[in-house]
């Protein structure tokens, strides 16, 4: 057990009960959003409960994987040892097309190329068995 080994791995998501569905759709290829049947709202990221009015009549639907830039930041310094690697990379505030906003990454292109509003599209990269990440890409 080397702490400089653990600080050299990226941080990944851990699923939970809430959030169960989100991964194994993301392992799918699709990105799950809640939609409560009481108030129609849309809601990422994944809970047990209606954000907008404490419904539990939530269902699970495929997002389109649309949207577009509301804002970004380029990434010049690694957060940490593991993301060394990457930089610089695109941190992304995605507006969804069904409504949600999302943070993610940018891929498929230079950081320096992202600009705000710019339509993009989901594209989902495995990472293991268990977690595959939901990154954006300019849309073609
Ligand atoms: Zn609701």
């Amino acid at each position: 057990m080397s702490t400089f080994a653990d600080a050299a791995r990226k941080p990944l998501p851990q699923p939970d009960a809430d959030t169960e569905k989100l991964w194994a759709g993301l392992r799918d290829g699709k990105l799950l959003l809640q939609h409560c049947e009481d108030c129609g709202d849309v809601q990422y990221y994944q809970q047990a409960l209606c954000r907008a009015c404490g419904g539990e009549r939530i269902v699970h639907r495929a997002a389109s994987g649309r949207g577009q830039v509301h804002s970004f930041s380029v990434v010049h310094r690694a957060p940490g040892p593991a993301f060394k690697g990457d930089v610089p990379y695109a941190v992304l505030l995605v507006e969804l097309e069904e409504g949600p906003r999302m943070i993610s990454t940018y891929t498929g292109g230079e950081p320096g190329d992202v600009t705000f509003d710019m339509p993009v599209e989901l594209v989902v990269e495995p990472v293991n068995d268990v977690i595959s990440l939901p990154r954006f890409r300019r849309s073609r």
